[in-house]
């Protein structure tokens, strides 16, 4: 299986290539030059399958660079952590994707990551410094996926007065290969001095590699809980749709629902729900493409993102070009877009107002994130009330206690503390700091790396 990049001038290259690499030399995103076939005797079985099987099973489909023996032992090391299917109503359901070590979604990623790059690195007898900008959870899902691995070292850039204090403790307490610098700036600017540095030819040496969503790896298995879940709660087997509801910001979530989609998990529809940071929505709604500079600062931050980098892969799919630097220089079949998605922008009031009405009606506990994305499927079936019967799904990607105060605050319930969050306030954190500078930001890399 073969891997291009969306700016199109760039060689195509293979999955272990595309994993450690991250970024194409283009500055484009890889996609799979061809998208397996999911037949529906498979997805008929998929339903029972254990998740670590599932996982084997499909992302073996992308990956000759391991046997599906290795593929198995990944994902059954990685997938380890229970995920939930919350009943909401008859045909309402909530995926928990929040029972990782970092207790955020970014965990089936990251461990899958750590351990198929941990391989790679052991098998070519390599070193890779892992380099990651963070909105708030990539970094500890990274740093805890990547935690001892050896050959490979982690530096994070979290911006410092966007991440809560616990999402901060989570990666700055870990220590061991794992280092992080606060970065007096916004998610933007951490992620552009990350991308500066892929593109640096002084920083060659390092053998940087990324592992944010800009890094195929993050997308592929972001797929599998789609098909999970949609196995569980549909007749996907004999072609019945779901409804996929998924809170956004970078968009790597959602590239993994338009993955399974496009090797035929049967969907009736994507709602893509974002925070004030809206250029998603305005843009499927009227054409134009306008990334916000700076993002809007809202309380689900992990989505705090004005220019999402999956955005790129999810206009190449629909047969556009949208470089890296935001400029559309083709334009993709919006009718199409338009029929696949709904999406929205969801005010911070409404997700707070979200959070305490889907407490007191259905006993659910949502954090900021969630509830972004329970609010969207909301405004979905009120315009579509035809829909109400579709098996749908709203995801949770963070655990509520990552966001005690504002939960409660809003419900009068203190969300139960998971043991990965356990203890945190009595360790002690390191982490440098720094201003956005790239120059400050290439000697350190070179102080301390070289
Ligand atoms: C990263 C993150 C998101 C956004 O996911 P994208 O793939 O960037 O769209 C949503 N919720 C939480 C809790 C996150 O950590």
């Amino acid at each position: 299986m073969k891997f291009y990049s969306t700016n199109k001038s760039a060689p195509e290259v293979t999955l272990a290539e595309a994993l450690l690499m991250g970024q194409a030399p283009d500055k484009g995103l890889y996609l799979p030059r061809h998208l397996p076939h999911l037949s529906q005797a498979f997805l008929r079985t998929a339903s029972q399958l254990t998740y670590p099987e599932l996982a084997a099973k499909v992302l073996s489909s992308y990956a000759d660079t391991f046997t599906e023996e290795e593929m198995l032992a990944i994902c059954t090391d990685a997938y380890d952590f229970d995920i939930p299917i919350e009943h909401v109503t008859d045909r309402r359901h909530i995926l928990r994707l929040d029972r990782g070590p970092s207790a955020s979604f970014k965990d089936f990623a990251a461990r899958f990551m750590g351990r198929a790059i941990g391989r790679l690195v052991a098998r070519e007898n390599r070193e890779l410094l892992i380099l990651t900008a963070t909105s708030g959870d990539t970094g500890s899902a990274v740093a805890h996926a990547f935690l001892g691995v050896p050959g490979i070292k982690v530096l994070v850039l979290f911006p410092r007065d966007e991440v809560s204090d616990r999402q901060r403790k989570q990666m700055t307490t870990l220590g061991d290969n794992v280092a992080m610098i606060s970065v007096d700036g916004k998610f933007d600017d951490c992620q552009a001095l990350v991308k500066r540095a892929f593109a640096d030819p002084d920083l060659t040496a390092l053998n940087l590699s990324s592992a944010n969503s800009i890094n195929i790896g993050r997308l592929l298995p972001q797929s599998v809980y789609y098909i999970y879940a949609a196995a569980q709660i549909a007749d996907i087997g004999n072609g019945e749709k779901v409804l996929i509801c998924v809170p956004s910001g970078n968009f790597g979530n959602l590239m993994g629902a338009v993955l399974a989609f496009k090797c035929g998990l049967p969907v009736e529809k994507f709602v893509v729900a974002t925070n004030a940071n809206d250029e998603v929505p305005l843009f499927i709604e009227s054409g134009s493409y306008q990334k916000i500079e700076p993002s809007r600062v809202c309380i689900s931050n992990a989505m705090n993102v004005g220019h999402p980098s999956n955005l790129a892969r999810l206009v190449d799919l629909y047969g556009g070009h949208l470089d890296e630097t935001g400029q559309m220089l083709k334009q993709p079949d919006m009718a199409a877009l338009k029929q696949d998605f709904f999406a929205v922008s969801i005010s911070d009031d409404l997700t707070r107002k979200t959070i305490d009405a889907a407490y007191k009606e259905h006993g659910v506990l949502l954090e900021p994130h969630g509830a972004v994305g329970f609010a969207g499927l909301n405004q979905y079936l009120e315009v579509h009330p035809e829909h109400t019967e579709t098996p749908m799904i709203s995801l949770e990607t963070a655990h509520p206690a990552k966001f005690p105060d504002e939960v409660r605050n809003i419900t009068g319930v203190e969300p139960p503390v998971p043991a990965c969050l356990e203890g945190l306030e009595e360790k002690p954190e390191a982490f440098d700091e720094m201003r956005v500078d790239y120059d400050d930001f290439k000697s350190y890399l070179e102080r301390k790396y070289r």
